[in-house]
């Protein structure tokens, strides 16, 4: 899946509504300093389904929202919209009726976070699934952040085979591995209580 095209309203320095045309091939963002070139690395990250606010250098997730200058008010909500061109349908199959996929986040003050995929509600896990699928998503190691070739050079063999696992696609497993396990276990609970009411009843 390429991403084609990205809408930023109200996040962090881009407070009017902005849309980024994403050409093929590998993309650069350059501009002067405090321009909002990391700005728009996290909002990448963001609607992608980044749950650190840390790693959006925010204290909370309400940090991305615009938060006004002496010239212009704070807004209430920011909203991200990441389009993927579909055409392949490599979209994961709750998600692979249509060509073109419109993913949108949107955080309100106080209210946390709601996703969308094409207009329909969406959960924050489905959405972290679709991108972990196409091999890309909030911790891609497709999108540099600064100092992170430095980080990679120096990163321990765990860390550096996450990175690898990411690239190729398979982290999303590991979570649905993660998930079965848990429901595995919450099903043997519920075996072992099956047993004793038999028991009591025997
Ligand atoms: P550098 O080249 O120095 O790394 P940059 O181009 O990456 O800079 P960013 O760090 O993306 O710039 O943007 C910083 C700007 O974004 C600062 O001016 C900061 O005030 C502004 N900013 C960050 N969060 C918010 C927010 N919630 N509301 C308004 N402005 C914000």
């Amino acid at each position: 899946m390429r991403f084609s095209k990205l809408r930023l309203n109200g996040f962090k320095s881009f407070v009017d509504p902005t849309d980024l045309s994403i050409s093929r091939g590998l993309t650069g963002v350059v501009g002067p300093n405090g321009c909002g070139k990391s700005n728009l690395l996290e909002a990448l990250r963001w609607v992608m389904g980044e749950s650190r606010a840390r790693a959006m250098r925010g204290a909370g997730m309400d940090d991305v929202i615009f938060a006004g200058t002496t010239r212009r008010p704070a807004r209430s909500f920011a909203e991200v919209t990441l389009v993927l061109d579909n055409a392949q349908r490599l979209a994961p199959a709750m998600f692979n009726t249509v060509d073109q996929l419109e993913v949108t986040r949107r955080i309100t003050r106080d209210s946390g976070s709601s996703y969308k995929v094409n207009d329909r509600d969406a959960r924050a896990r489905d959405v972290q699934m679709l991108f972990a699928d196409a091999s890309t998503g909030a911790q891609s190691p497709a999108l540099v952040r600064q100092g992170q070739i430095a980080e990679l050079i120096g990163a321990k063999p765990k860390a550096r085979r996450r990175v690898l696992e990411e690239a190729a696609g398979i982290s999303g497993l590991y979570q649905r591995r993660h998930e079965a396990e848990l429901k595995l276990k919450a099903a043997e609970a519920n075996l072992l209580r099956v047993d004793d009411v038999i028991e009591q009843l025997a």
